[in-house]
């Protein structure tokens, strides 16, 4: 019988990590030494390989480059897998999330990024069950024989979600992410129960994307925030657009100054996306008199991305346009599933 094949890629995190019984710090385990480490690893139904970075990093290091490097990886071992598990520190996995799902486009297969809070060596770790599970989930297939999940998706502590609308809400709790726009893929339990409804149903082939732009910049405003204090960011020599961090339903408080940086810098062909701080929900601009002026001037409305996903998307849309209104036109799209538009 022929199992399912699935590609584990380790790129570093806890995940990965032993505790040194002698000097206390956590070093990267031999990733090839894997099965000791989840020894119920064999009695999965799944033919497994892994590949790992030449050097595995602390997420805290990720960036568009080692992206590109994962993406591709994807890309290149498409064809001989069913599906794909990236192990990665849990601290940047919803960007890396966010940016796979916009550099690999049409995906008819799982790729599903996992970690842990505690080392798989741990007594009490997280890993094993989150790295079981995933593995389930990557290697599952319908009743047609196709894969089931067909995205970029983050399983952590019991439930799957859509990568690019996943963020880490706890450095310590099991349960570290959340995805409060869009309902869970999968939950994890005596079965894992499937909510199909929810699912991308992708149209395309796979096109591997791996142009990123990061001249980017991202701004939270603050009751009493100085404009002047930020006015070397819309530089549009460097910047070439900046995510905008508003209140509520996309609102910044009424000040001359700051409105004259943003219609200068749009003037001079800036780029601004415009998010809410709320855990939930969205940006409508235009709604409140405080958010009608960015509407006149031509900030874009981000809707309900979060952070993690505008970011990477901004760098997406200029890294893959010609002019700024390629540019808009991706920004206001939805592309891959990252924003609801009302
Ligand atoms: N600092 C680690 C990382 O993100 C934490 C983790 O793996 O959860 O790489």
């Amino acid at each position: 019988m022929n199992f399912p094949r699935v590609l584990i890629i380790y790129t570093g995190g806890t995940i990965g990590m032993v505790n040194d019984p002698i000097t206390g710090t956590l070093t990267a385990f031999n990733f090839n030494n894997l099965y000791d480490q989840i020894p119920e690893l064999n009695r999965l139904n799944v033919e497994l390989n892994t590949i790992s970075f030449e050097k595995p990093v602390d997420s805290s290091e990720m960036n568009p480059t080692y992206w590109k490097e994962i993406a591709t990886m994807v890309f290149q071992n498409y064809n001989t897998f069913d599906g794909f598990v990236i192990l990665h520190g849990s601290d940047t996995m919803a960007y890396t999330a966010s940016a796979l799902s916009f550099m690999l486009q049409g995906l008819q297969k799982a790729v599903i990024l996992t970690g842990s809070q505690l080392p798989i060596n741990e007594i009490r770790t997280d890993g094993r069950e989150n790295v079981l599970t995933s593995i389930e989930i990557a290697a599952a297939k319908n009743l047609n024989g196709a894969p089931r999940i067909k995205e970029v998706a983050i399983y952590f502590e019991n439930n799957l979600y859509r990568g690019n609308r996943t963020t880490k809400i706890s450095a310590n709790a099991f349960e570290a992410f959340s995805s409060p726009n869009f309902p869970p893929l999968a939950t994890a339990g005596i079965h894992i129960n499937y909510n199909d409804d929810n699912f991308k149903s992708p149209s395309k082939e796979l096109i591997l994307k791996t142009k990123l732009d990061n001249r980017v910049a991202l701004l939270k405003i603050f009751p009493g925030f100085n404009a002047k204090v930020y006015k070397s960011l819309f530089d549009i020599e460097n910047i070439k657009g900046i995510v905008l961090e508003t209140f509520g339903a996309g609102n910044a408080p009424t000040d001359s100054l700051f409105d004259d940086l943003i219609a200068d810098y749009i003037q001079q062909g800036g780029i601004i996306l415009n998010i809410t701080q709320c855990q939930s929900g969205a940006v409508e601009q235009g709604l409140y008199e405080t958010s009608s002026f960015f509407q006149k001037i031509g900030v874009i409305g981000g809707s309900d991305m979060t952070t993690e996903s505008a970011i990477c998307k901004l760098m997406y849309a200029l890294g893959n346009s010609n002019n700024n209104a390629d540019v808009i036109k991706i920004l206001k799209h939805n592309l891959v599933g990252e924003l609801t538009i009302v």
